[in-house]
């Protein structure tokens, strides 16, 4: 079978791929350096606790597991925090990735895997959003992936290396059976935060502008459920490995919710009334975010099976009931 080397593969995307690799039967290296991943959240395969700064031990764990391919997840992830700390998202995102690729490519690997995001596109000019559309990013998140792309474009030139980009739009949900789910010390995703104030962790959930040009007044975003995401990673895999070309995918349903209606959602699918307050616009936030994913169903055969918002809260109401103090679950 198929070595794939997983970076970032106890965070919360990496670790449902890294479910859905084992049961297909893949052998699987995790390179993770827990500082948002946890040991608890890698199903399947080994873990080695590394950093993607650290080359040397990069090497030698390219050396020794010799991958067929790489998967690359590991990153910083909140567009907020990437406003007031670019660098950090400089470094963990782009410095990081290119340290990966050099490994990569000094070890002769030539499937490549790259969890991209839809903040490469800023404001789209056209929603739904294709992948050709320009990539004008509007936070240092977004620009920090967007670098990365044009690394891989550049890099397939110059060798026999092929990639993925999948072009991420908002992951929520959690796995059916509840053993993994979003984890982060600080959560501030739309569908966790509104899940963690039901449960009482936090006195209110707070809406960022109520005043943009959409039917509410407020952002509409693309959410897809992680295991239909973790599907898209399979079939990109199977692609590359059977001799497809590198190729950019957008990874959404195709519709959106505005953050209203996932509120809603929110109190409806927990039974908790919990407050809701109103806030400033959070800077870097485009309106509106969806994806046109006629490219990967097309291309890639991608038969999305969660597309419901309902099943995605329900899903990660399992997982957040599970979660305990310190971001481990309970039992
Ligand atoms: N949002 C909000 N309150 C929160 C967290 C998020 O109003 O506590 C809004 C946010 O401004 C955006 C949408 O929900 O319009 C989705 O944000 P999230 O951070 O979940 O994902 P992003 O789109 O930034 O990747």
């Amino acid at each position: 079978m198929k070595r794939v080397l997983v970076t970032g593969g106890a965070g919360y995307i990496g670790s449902h791929v890294v479910k859905t690799l084992g049961e297909k039967g893949y052998e699987i290296i995790t390179y993770d350096n827990l500082s948002s991943g946890h040991e608890w959240a890698v199903l399947h395969g080994r873990l080695i606790k590394g950093d993607l700064a650290d080359k040397d031990l990069l090497d030698k764990v390219f050396e020794e597991f010799a991958p067929d391919a790489v998967m690359h997840f590991a990153a910083s992830i909140q567009v907020g925090e990437s406003v007031r700390e670019p660098l950090l998202y400089y470094r963990n995102n782009t410095a990081n990735t290119l340290n990966l690729l050099e490994t990569v490519s000094r070890h002769g690997i030539n499937n490549f895997i790259f969890s991209s995001t839809a903040a490469v596109y800023g404001i789209p000019g056209r929603v739904p959003v294709e992948e050709d559309a320009p990539l004008a990013p509007i936070n240092p998140y977004g620009s920090s992936k967007a670098v990365v792309e044009q690394m891989l474009r550049d890099l397939q030139f110059s060798k026999n290396f092929k990639y993925i980009s999948l072009r991420y739009f908002n992951v929520a949900g959690a796995d059916r059976d509840a053993r993994i789910g979003q984890a982060y010390k600080e959560s501030t995703h739309l569908i966790t935060r509104a899940l963690k104030t039901a449960k009482g962790e936090f006195q209110k959930l707070q809406i960022f502008g109520t005043d943009y040009s959409t039917p509410d007044g407020t952002c509409i975003r693309d959410y897809i459920h992680v295991d239909d995401l973790a599907e898209a990673h399979i079939l990109a895999l199977r692609y590359l490995l059977e001799g497809g070309d590198s190729d950019v995918f957008n990874c959404g349903y195709g519709h959106g919710y505005s953050v209203r209606e996932v509120v809603d959602m929110a109190k409806r699918v927990t039974a908790k009334d919990f407050i809701v307050g109103e806030a400033q616009r959070r800077e870097g936030d485009p309106p509106i975010l969806v994806a046109d994913s006629s490219k990967i169903k097309q291309k890639l055969n991608w038969r999305p099976q969660y597309d419901d918002l309902q099943y995605i809260v329900k899903t990660a109401w399992e997982w957040e009931k599970r979660l305990g103090p310190g971001s481990a679950p309970f039992s």
